[in-house]
């Protein structure tokens, strides 16, 4: 039921996909509970092989388990890649969701994202959006896995009675996130672009399709702090929404990266990169009603980004 108090104090919990954005903000966001997290690197553990995943549960006997691996990407990455996108992400899920099952996890979290939703959902987007429309075409591979794993943790619930639960976070940013143009999110790529043309005194820099896309953009650190929230608060089969309740236009958030990083001039639009959907405002009434709300303003997290991009990767 939802409001169900489930405690972390003693647990192991694995945290899954720790060297990622979500997952490392998960490390430390845990690191304030009274549990001992476990973690386990690509090079030793290949979460596409279910053998590896099986055998590495087994030998650990993790109490909790938070999904957070995952092949991710931008607009760009995941329109060109559709193979890797919904192979590797209905893999991984699949493999761990089965070996917590087989292995007596007591809890586990699994997280998607907005695009589960249809391209055209009334906004704000409800949790019962889900499946009422045709997916949006530049996401629809990772679309279709992560709606996979929401089922799957509603079977094994139903058909096993695991509390398996599932969260939906919107568009997020932060440290440790894909500091790559081609690769990664608009909030990354466009630090990336406002610092260069800031440094090479560039009068402009580019920014792909209208920017009149809305967006909603979420902290990784609060984001954190919700699974945290839903690990202990929430047991229920419907996912749950998580975002800031706040939307932005792409145009609006170009201008305030150019705030944060100090870049002051103009605006290049290439229309020749799609847009996505025109707009994905969540509706996170089932998380407020729970308990929980964001409370990183956009301007503060992207200073917190920002510095962690400086202080982590090379530039010019
Ligand atoms: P989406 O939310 O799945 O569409 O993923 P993104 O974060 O990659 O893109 C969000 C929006 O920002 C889209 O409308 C993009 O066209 C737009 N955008 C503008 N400039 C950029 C950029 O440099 N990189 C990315 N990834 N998106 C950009």
């Amino acid at each position: 039921m939802a409001g169900t108090d489930f405690s972390l104090s003693g647990k192991k919990v694995w945290v899954a996909g720790h060297r990622g954005m979500v997952g490392s903000a998960m490390v430390r966001r845990l690191a304030s509970e009274d549990c001992e997290v476990l973690t386990v690197g690509r090079d030793s553990v290949d979460l596409r092989r279910q053998d590896a995943v099986e055998r590495w549960m087994r030998d650990k006997r993790p109490d909790v388990v938070v999904i957070a691996a995952a092949k991710v990407g931008g607009i760009l990455a995941n329109s060109t890649l559709p193979s890797d996108f919904l192979y590797d992400n209905l893999v991984i899920e699949t493999n761990i969701i089965h070996g917590a099952h087989l292995y007596g996890v007591s809890k586990l979290l699994f997280l998607g994202s907005s695009c589960i939703y249809p391209r055209l959902a009334a906004q704000p987007m409800a949790e019962d959006a889900l499946l009422t429309g045709p997916l949006e075409p530049t996401n629809e591979w990772y679309a279709i896995a992560k709606i996979a794993g929401i089922k799957l943790c509603q079977a094994y619930r139903q058909q096993h009675g695991c509390d398996f639960i599932s969260a939906m976070p919107t568009n997020l940013f932060g440290p440790g996130d894909n500091f790559d143009v081609q690769a990664g999110h608009v909030v990354a790529g466009l630090i990336i672009k406002a610092h260069q043309a800031k440094v090479n005194g560039s009068p402009s820099m580019e920014l792909w399709g209208t920017g009149t896309p809305l967006r909603e953009f979420l902290h990784v650190g609060d984001l954190a702090d919700a699974l945290v929230f839903l690990l202990k608060h929430y047991s229920d089969a419907p996912h749950i929404n998580v975002g800031t309740g706040t939307e932005h236009t792409i145009r609006q958030l170009a201008e305030t990266i150019g705030k944060v990083v100090g870049f002051t001039g103009e605006f290049r639009f290439d229309t020749s990169k799609p847009d996505g959907s025109p707009r994905k405002l969540m509706d996170n009434s089932r998380l407020h009603a729970l308990g929980w709300r964001a409370h990183t303003s956009l301007e503060e997290g992207l200073r917190e980004a920002y510095a962690w991009y400086l202080a982590n990767h090379s530039h010019p």
